[in-house]
């Protein structure tokens, strides 16, 4: 397995794989890889002939005093497990190619970049809409393959390549969870023992919010008290954001009957974590 950190080699291996017929997945990655990024590699190798997995901690969609200095990175492991998955490349450039001085793009989804993740992350989706640009652009993959787990990012992902007509398929594959509930991430590594059960609350709140849908409660205020109700029983846990809201637009819907996604972000200590499951249509 090639691990490629120029865009020149990346972009000139990428068209090499294509030219042969090859049908190529890109599965784009901040690294620190668990369980939840190698299914979405797992399901790439399955349905593409060669799969390129993209490592970057982007510095454009941290904001200051977010986490971007202590952000995991684990270059050499990551890589280990691709290469025995047979990834086919790696694209692991430093932030000074991906943005040489003077670079002044940037990609702004209009209306969604400032839902869920985006209210409280100001400039958040306009990062990733940029990084993720810009690898479409280096590697044109046919199909993109990214996690339910960022629904907001998913959302904004997908109206971008609407909008920007980007030539590939976005695949989206379902979160990957611990038995216990919580779902993966690179940050889960920064808990204590006793913050990792402070911070199954996500889990429990919104599934709450879900059982109560099965028992045929589709009001949204009153389906939202209960997630905040079951949010409020863990004090170890700092509410960013509680919100239903429909999966493509992020926009507040009042009844969950036509499907909706119900999402949360919550600080454990200075961790913030996200997690959302998507209500199906009753
Ligand atoms: P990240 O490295 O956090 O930027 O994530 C890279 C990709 O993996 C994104 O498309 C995420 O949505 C996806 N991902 C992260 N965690 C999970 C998970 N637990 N289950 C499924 N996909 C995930």
């Amino acid at each position: 397995m090639n691990v490629f950190t120029s865009i020149a080699e990346a972009g000139a291996a990428a068209r090499r794989i294509r030219s042969q017929g090859e049908t190529l997945g890109l599965v784009p990655t901040m690294g620190a890889l668990h369980e939840g990024h190698l299914a979405l590699v797992r399901t790439a190798l399955k349905s593409c002939g060669a799969v390129a997995v993209s490592i970057f901690v982007n510095p454009l969609q941290f904001g200051p005093g977010e986490d971007f200095g202590r952000y995991p990175r684990t270059l050499e492991e990551d890589c280990r497990q691709l290469a025995d998955m047979g990834v086919t490349f790696v694209f692991a450039p430093p932030a000074t190619e991906m943005y040489p001085e003077g670079s002044a793009t940037s990609v702004e989804v209009g209306g969604l970049s400032d839902r869920l993740d985006g209210a409280s992350r100001p400039g958040h989706f306009r990062g990733v809409a940029t990084v993720v640009a810009k690898l479409f652009h280096i590697i044109s993959p046919h199909q993109a393959f990214f996690g339910q787990k960022d629904a907001a990012q998913v959302a904004v992902l997908k109206k971008m390549v609407r909008d920007l007509n980007f030539d590939l398929e976005l695949r989206v594959c379902p979160t990957v969870r611990a038995a216990d509930g919580l779902a993966l991430s690179s940050r889960n590594r920064f808990l204590t023992d006793s913050q990792r059960r402070q911070a199954l609350v996500l889990h429990h709140a919104l599934t709450a919010v879900q059982r109560l849908v099965q028992a045929g409660e589709y009001c949204s205020p009153a389906l939202l008290a209960e997630g905040l109700r079951v949010m409020r029983g863990e004090p170890g846990a700092r509410l960013d954001y509680f919100a239903i809201v429909d999966p493509e637009t992020l926009e507040d819907v009042a009844d969950v009957r036509r499907g909706a996604l119900v999402a949360a972000a919550a600080f454990i200590a200075n961790t913030r974590l996200i997690d959302n499951i998507l209500l199906t249509a009753v």
